[in-house]
C-alpha cells in the first residue's frame, strides 16, 4: 500500500495536509520536507505517516530537506501550544521551525592570510605596504590586513593571486564558549546556601526511600495550572520504573536577596552534569549587567537569544543548541522554542512580568509554556521573583510547585523604609509635579553624594495636549488614544500605533495661535523640572523610546550602575532587576497610575511594580528609603507597600480572586472582534454572543466596546469568557467558534486564553 504523510505547514492553517510519499523516499515523523502547495513549493514537517490506498490520488512530497528533523519534545510543544491557545497549529509550528533564511545561508568563510616568503611579482608601493605589515608572519583576516596597511582589499587579493601571501580558511569562532561551572564560586550566605542545597536536591531524583513519597505527593496535587485543562493527548507515557518527575520550583526572595546567585548554582550543577540551561528574561535587550555577572561567575558570557540577534548568528546558535554544544542560553520568550538537545533546567527570571505574555499572533504566556516544556522534557523549571504572580503563588501554596524562600536581603542590608506623601496635603507647588518633601529628600541625597531615582511610568512630555481656547484635545486618527507630546521630538505621538504629527503652532480646530497646553506629566516634563531645580547635577532620563535604542540604554544603565549620575528619571524600564549600588532614594511620582483600570490584576500589578521600583533603593552599602506620592494612601495596595506586609496583601488578594472566581480559581478567555467598520465589528460580536450557548459553569460577557475601541483603524469589541476551573475551556471555545458566525470581509477574531491585557 502507498505511504501517506501528514504534513504540517508553518502557516496559519489548523491541520496537517496529506501527501503521497513517492517510492524510494522513506519519511519519519519530524522530517522537514519540501511539498507543493497550490502553484508553489513550500516547506513543512512530517506530523504522521500511515499506509493508505488514498495515497495514489495525492500530490507527492517533493523531497526531504537536509536539515535536522524537528525533535519529539518540540513537536509535542507545538501540539500543546496550539491546543491550549487555540492558535492554528501551523502558526505554532512557525515558532519552532525557523528555517534558515536565504541571507543566513552558507556561512561566509573567513580567510586568514600571512606572508609566504615569496616576493611579489609586481612590487607596487601599495603591495609593499601590505607586505611590510605581514612581515611579522602573523595570521590576519584579509580585511584586517588591508586596513592595517591602509590599502584596499583588492591589493591583498592581488598578493594572494601572486603567491606572496598565503591564504587559509579560519575556523569560525564558536557562538559561545563553554561556561565553567567552577570558574568563580562566590561564598554564599547561610540562607543562600540552604536555598541552593534545597534547589539542587529538588532538581535531581531523590534517593530511593523518599522517591515514592515524592511521586505520590506530586500526583496527589495534580499538575500546574497550564496542564490541567488541556492534557496533551500525545503526552509521554509515564515511564513505569522512573517515578521522578522534575518539579517546578518557585524561588521567592525579596529584592536584593541574592536569587541570581542561587539559581546560578543550579545552572552550574546542570552544566556539570553535561546538560543545557535556559534562562528566560523579560527585557533581554537590556541585560548587559546580567551578562557580565554571568561572565564573572562562569568565566564567559552565555549565548543570547532575542529578536535583535540576526541572520547567521541566529542560525549558528540554533545549530549549537541542537548539537548540545551551547550550554547556556539567556533569552527572550522565543528562546523556549529552541531545539535544545539535553535541556536540564529552565529559569524564568521575574516570572511575574506581564512582558512574558505575547499579545499578538499566537497569544501565549512564556512562563506557562516554560512549565509545559519542563514537563515535556522532564527538566526542572525555576520561577524566580521578589513578587510572584498570584497564579504561581497559589500553585506553590497548594503544592503543585515547590517553594524556596529567601526572606532577607543579602549581606544584612535592610529593605528601604517607605513613606507615603499624601498629595492632598503634601501638595507640590503650582506647575510642579514633585512634592516639597520629595524635593528636599532628593537634595539631601545628592548632597551626600548618593543617587536618587524618580519613577513615573509615563513616556513623553505630557499625556494629553489641549487647546486652551476651544478645548480641542489631540487624539490619534487611527486609535482611541490621546496623542502624547514628545518634546525632544517636537511631536505628538500615539503610543498605540506609533502615529506621529508635528506639534502644531496653532490649534488645528480653532486656529488660535500658541495656545496649546500640556496636561499632566511624562518623564520628559519631570526632567525639565528636575533640571531647573538641580541645574548642576547630572540627570539621566531613561525611557524606552529615546533615540539611540537599546545600545544607548545599555550604556546609560551602566553609567547609573557605576554612579556616573546623580538623579535618574525613568519609566518602568528602570524599575526592574537592575542593580544600582549607589541608589539610596526612590521617589514614586504617581503611585495611583494603574489602580483604577478595569484589569482584574490591577492591584497585583501595581503592588509588584511599586515593590520592584522601591526595591532598587539601598542595594549597596548604604540603606535606602522611598517616598511615594499618592492621592489614596489608604488604598490596600499602598497600605501594604507602606507596612511592608506583602504576605497579608497577597492573602487578601488571593481571597478576593477566589471569591470572584478569577484566575487561578477560574479560567478566563477573551475574544477580540475587530473590523474596519464599527457596525460590522459589533454585529459580528453580537452574532458570536448569540452562538455562545454557555453550559453550566461558563459565563459569556459582552460584546462590549474595548477600552481601546479603535486601534490602527480597526474598531474593537471584546467578549469575555469566564469559567469554573473544572471546565475544559479550550473545548468549549473550539465548539463555540465552530458553530459561530463565519468570519467575513476584514473581520478578525483574536482568541486570548488567560488574557493579561484587558484593553
Ligand atoms: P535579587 O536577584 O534577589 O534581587 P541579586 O542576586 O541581584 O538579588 O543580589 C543582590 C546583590 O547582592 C547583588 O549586588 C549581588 O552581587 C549581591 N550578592 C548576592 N549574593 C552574594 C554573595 N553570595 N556574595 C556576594 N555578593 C552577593
Ligand atoms: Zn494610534
Amino acid at each position: 500500500m502507498p505511504s501517506v504523510a501528514e504534513i504540517l505547514i508553518p502557516l496559519a492553517l489548523d491541520s496537517a495536509y496529506s501527501y503521497a510519499v513517492p517510492a524510494g523516499l522513506t519519511l519519519a515523523v519530524g522530517d522537514v520536507v519540501q511539498i507543493p502547495l497550490g502553484p508553489r513549493e513550500t516547506v513543512g514537517v512530517v506530523w504522521g505517516v500511515r499506509e493508505s490506498p488514498a495515497g495514489s490520488n495525492l500530490r507527492p512530497v517533493t523531497g526531504r530537506l537536509d536539515v535536522p528533523p524537528l525533535s519529539g519534545p518540540l513537536r509535542e510543544l507545538v501540539d500543546w501550544l496550539a491546543r491550549y491557545t487555540l492558535a492554528p497549529k501551523g502558526s505554532a509550528l512557525a515558532m519552532a521551525l525557523r528555517l534558515p533564511d536565504e541571507a543566513a545561508q552558507g556561512e561566509t568563510v573567513r580567510i586568514g592570510v600571512r606572508a609566504s616568503g615569496k616576493p611579489p611579482a609586481r612590487p607596487t608601493p601599495a603591495r609593499m605596504k601590505v607586505l611590510a605589515v605581514a612581515a611579522d608572519g602573523a595570521m590576519r583576516g584579509k580585511s584586517a590586513l588591508a586596513k592595517e596597511a591602509g590599502v584596499s582589499l583588492s591589493v591583498v587579493d592581488g598578493l594572494i593571486d601572486d603567491g606572496a601571501l598565503e591564504a587559509t580558511a579560519l575556523t569560525p569562532e564558536p557562538v559561545a564558549l563553554p561556561p565553567d561551572p567552577d570558574h568563580a564560586r562566590v561564598p554564599l550566605s547561610v540562607a543562600q546556601a540552604d536555598a541552593v542545597r534545597d534547589l539542587i536536591a529538588m532538581m535531581n531524583p531523590a534517593p530511593p526511600q523518599t522517591d515514592r513519597l515524592e511521586a505520590f505527593l506530586l500526583e496527589d496535587a495534580g499538575q500546574g495550572d497550564v496542564s490541567a485543562t488541556a492534557a496533551p493527548a500525545t503526552s509521554l507515557p509515564e515511564p513505569e520504573a522512573a517515578p521522578f518527575r522534575a518539579p517546578t520550583i518557585l524561588l521567592e526572595g525579596v529584592t536584593g536577596s541574592g536569587k541570581t546567585e542561587v539559581y546560578f548554582e543550579a545552572v552550574a550543577d546542570c552544566v556539570r552534569r553535561g546538560r543545557q540551561a535556559l534562562i528566560l528574561m523579560p527585557e533581554i535587550a537590556l541585560t548587559a549587567q546580567f551578562l557580565d555577572r554571568f561572565a564573572e561567575r562562569f568565566g564567559v558570557r552565555p549565548a543570547t537569544w532575542h529578536s535583535g540577534i540576526g541572520g547567521k548568528r541566529r542560525e549558528r546558535i540554533r545549530a549549537g543548541v541542537a548539537a548540545g554544544e551551547v550550554a547556556v542560553v539567556v533569552g527572550a520568550r522565543s528562546a523556549l522554542f529552541l531545539p535544545f538537545a539535553k535541556l536540564g533546567i529552565v529559569v524564568v527570571d521575574e516570572e511575574h512580568e506581564a512582558a512574558y505574555k505575547q499579545e499578538d499572533g499566537v497569544h501565549y504566556h512564556a512562563r506557562d509554556m516554560a512549565v509545559v516544556r519542563g514537563r515535556i522534557e522532564n527538566c526542572p523549571v525555576v520561577l524566580a521573583s521578589a513578587t510572584p504572580s498570584i497564579e504561581t503563588r497559589v500553585n506553590a501554596t497548594r503544592g503543585r510547585y515547590r517553594h524556596i524562600v529567601l526572606p532577607e536581603r543579602f549581606g544584612g542590608r535592610r529593605l528601604p523604609d517607605i513613606t507615603a506623601l499624601d498629595m492632598r496635603s503634601d501638595k507640590p507647588e503650582r506647575g510642579s509635579f514633585i512634592a516639597p518633601a520629595l524635593i528636599a529628600a532628593v537634595r539631601e541625597t545628592v548632597a551626600a553624594g548618593d543617587q536618587a531615582l524618580l519613577f513615573l511610568n509615563r513616556r513623553g512630555y505630557a499625556p494629553l495636549t489641549l487647546c486652551r481656547a476651544c478645548g480641542h484635545r489631540y487624539q490619534c486618527r487611527n486609535c482611541s488614544t490621546w496623542l502624547v507630546e514628545h518634546r525632544f521630538r517636537k511631536a505628538l505621538v500615539c503610543h498605540q500605533c506609533g502615529y506621529a504629527e508635528r506639534r502644531p503652532e496653532s490649534c488645528s480646530e480653532c486656529g488660535t495661535f500658541d495656545n496649546l497646553t500640556p496636561c499632566g506629566p511624562g518623564v520628559e516634563r519631570i526632567a525639565e523640572e528636575v533640571t531647573a531645580l538641580f541645574p548642576d547635577k547630572r540627570v539621566i532620563v531613561l525611557s524606552s523610546d529615546f533615540p539611540g535604542g537599546a545600545e544607548r540604554l545599555r550604556a546609560e544603565l551602566q553609567t547609573v550602575a557605576e554612579g556616573g549620575c546623580d538623579i535618574v528619571i525613568g519609566t518602568q524600564l528602570v524599575a526592574k532587576g537592575h542593580n544600582f549600588p549607589h541608589l539610596t532614594l526612590v521617589g514614586v511620582l504617581d503611585a495611583d497610575i494603574g489602580l483604577t483600570s478595569g484589569d482584574p490584576r490591577a492591584a497585583e500589578r501595581t503592588f509588584q511594580l511599586l515593590q520592584q521600583v522601591t526595591g532598587r533603593a539601598g542595594r549597596g552599602e548604604k540603606p535606602g528609603r522611598a517616598l511615594v506620592q499618592t492621592f489614596q494612601p489608604e488604598h490596600p495596595v499602598i497600605a501594604a507597600l507602606l507596612s511592608g506586609d506583602a504576605a497579608r496583601f497577597y492573602e487578601e488578594e488571593i481571597a478576593a480572586r477566589e471569591a470572584a472566581g478569577l484566575p487561578p480559581f477560574g479560567r478566563l478567555a477573551a475574544l477580540i472582534v475587530s473590523a474596519g467598520d464599527r457596525a460590522v465589528a459589533e454585529a459580528h460580536g453580537q452574532a458570536l454572543a448569540r452562538a455562545s450557548e454557555p453550559p453550566d459553569g461558563v459565563m459569556v460577557l459582552g460584546p462590549a466596546e474595548a477600552p481601546l475601541a479603535l486601534v490602527r483603524g480597526r474598531y474593537r469589541f471584546r467578549l469575555l469568557v469566564k469559567t469554573e476551573r473544572s471546565v475544559d475551556l479550550q473545548s468549549y471555545l473550539r465548539d463555540w467558534i465552530a458553530r459561530g458566525p463565519k468570519v467575513r470581509g476584514n473581520v478578525k477574531v483574536a482568541i486570548d486564553v488567560d488574557p493579561q491585557s484587558f484593553l
